[in-house]
């Protein structure tokens, strides 16, 4: 294989080189013309003198149309013109795939393009130095995620997709035909994490695709998102697992703000490191301040988008991006969370950031006639749980977990508009392609 640079590591002492990229701009000026070149760590510039260099290859590479991929070897020489300090003056070059004319959006034209088309285009909108960014910023939230579980005993899992019941509720299952039998995707690993506390494992996390049928527009939902979900053996109360969520949060949050700054520099942004211990809100509380802040909210509601965010904001003026929302009507929750007995409530919680939630989680329900009361209460037929309800009956210890939509979480840290900035591909209600 040929000895390849790129703009990340090409410097002044390099003599000859080859590099390969998209070409981002052709500007001829008659007696010169230039080339951007784009890879994937930045921009570097070909340089062709028309003198200089073989006509012929002047002709080729000036008429090259925007976008078409290429190598060219050349000679390094130091510029004071350019971001990197160097230009390549061409000697050879090779035309991998031209590119089609005209394209269907430009990658750095300064015009603002709709959502739809750079999502129909997304692989071309993923040209974009500041939309790849983001990516490469959520690869860095999920390996710190990894590290922060890993250290603190964690054991990775990966979990069925597609399963006989659902953990979350009827509304949002998607069917599938199994074989002619009724089947779903999965809504959540809620059911299978919890029977792997039965197993022994103690501690679990899986980081993995979640699909919620959600028939609504929303810039927050999409019918299948990434789910970081934790379980964990052993708790005294959720306050163990709130505590365990702010060591893997605050993990994420410092390992970006040290490793990330490339990238960060490049959407322009910084990460903000939340303080210590996360308050802790009931949800009493949050009907009193949303109501408060003007939204006529009663005890039971949903706090809905309107009063996450306008809790969001009382909270972020006094410096807290990062809370949870405990004490919950158990009615609001799902049937595996602990109800605090002789009230109303349940032992679980909500981790909002900025205004929007992006984690859920509690102490779950670990005594087998409670949980098939809970069932029952919620209209539920134990039966279609037979496999799930085995693991409790011959033995399960108290055990409490989470669920964090990473999509969310990056879009949040990111203070993206629209959870779909933080997903490569998304998929919604009216979105299957590409
Ligand atoms: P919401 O009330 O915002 O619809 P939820 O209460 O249905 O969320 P949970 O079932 O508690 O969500 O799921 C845990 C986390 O998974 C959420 O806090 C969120 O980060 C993420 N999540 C759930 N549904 C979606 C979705 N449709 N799209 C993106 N992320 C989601």
């Amino acid at each position: 294989m040929r000895s390849f640079r790129d703009s990340g590591n090409i410097s002044k002492e390099d003599a000859n080189v080859t590099v390969r990229g998209w070409v981002q701009d052709v500007r001829n000026l008659g007696g010169i013309s230039f080339i951007t070149l784009r890879d994937r760590h930045g921009t570097l510039q070909i340089t062709m003198p028309k003198k200089k260099i073989e006509p012929g290859l002047f002709e080729s590479l000036t008429k090259l149309p925007r976008e078409s991929v290429i190598a060219v070897t050349g000679e390094v020489k130091e510029s004071n013109q350019t971001a990197l300090g160097v230009e390549i003056i061409p000697s050879s070059f090779e035309l991998y795939s031209e590119a089609g004319v005209p394209l269907p959006m430009g990658v750095v034209d300064k015009v603002n393009v709709e959502m739809d088309t750079r999502l129909n285009n997304r692989f071309m909108d993923l040209r974009k130095p500041e939309i790849r960014a983001v990516f490469e910023i959520r690869s860095m939230v999920i390996e710190l995620i990894s590290e922060a579980m890993i250290k603190n005993g964690f054991v990775s899992i990966n979990t069925p997709k597609i399963v006989a019941s659902g953990a979350e509720g009827g509304a949002t299952l998607f069917s599938v035909d199994y074989f002619g039998k009724p089947a779903y995707l999965a809504q959540s690993p809620q059911l299978y994490k919890q029977m792997l506390m039965s197993a022994g494992f103690d501690r679990v996390f899986e980081i993995g695709p979640a699909f919620r049928a959600e028939n609504s527009n929303t810039n927050r939902h999409v019918t299948e998102f990434i789910s970081f979900d934790g379980e964990m053996s052993w708790i005294d109360g959720e306050e163990d697992i709130t505590a365990m969520i702010e060591e893997v949060m605050d993990h994420v949050l410092r390992g970006l703000k040290e490793k990330a700054k490339k990238h960060l520099d490049t959407i322009g942004k910084e990460v903000g490191i939340p303080k210590r211990p996360y308050p802790i809100l009931t949800y009493s509380e949050c009907i009193r301040m949303v109501n408060e802040a003007g939204l006529p909210l009663r005890y039971g509601d949903d706090l809905g988008t309107e009063g996450e965010k306008a809790i969001g904001d009382i909270m972020s003026e006094k410096g807290n991006d990062l809370y949870f929302i405990t004490e919950y009507p158990e009615e609001a929750k799902p049937f595996y969370i602990m109800r605090k007995e002789g009230t109303d409530l349940s032992f679980s919680f909500d981790l909002d950031y900025k205004g929007q939630e992006i984690s859920s989680g509690g102490q779950r329900e670990h005594r087998y006639r409670e949980l098939v009361g809970n069932m029952e209460k919620k209209g539920l037929d134990p039966k279609d749980f037979d496999s799930y309800l085995d693991a409790f009956r011959y033995g399960m210890p108290p055990h409490g977990g989470w669920g964090i939509g990473v999509d969310r979480l990056v879009a949040k840290i990111l203070d993206l508009p629209n959870v779909r900035e933080a997903i490569l591909f998304p998929r919604d209600t009216s979105r299957l392609v590409p």
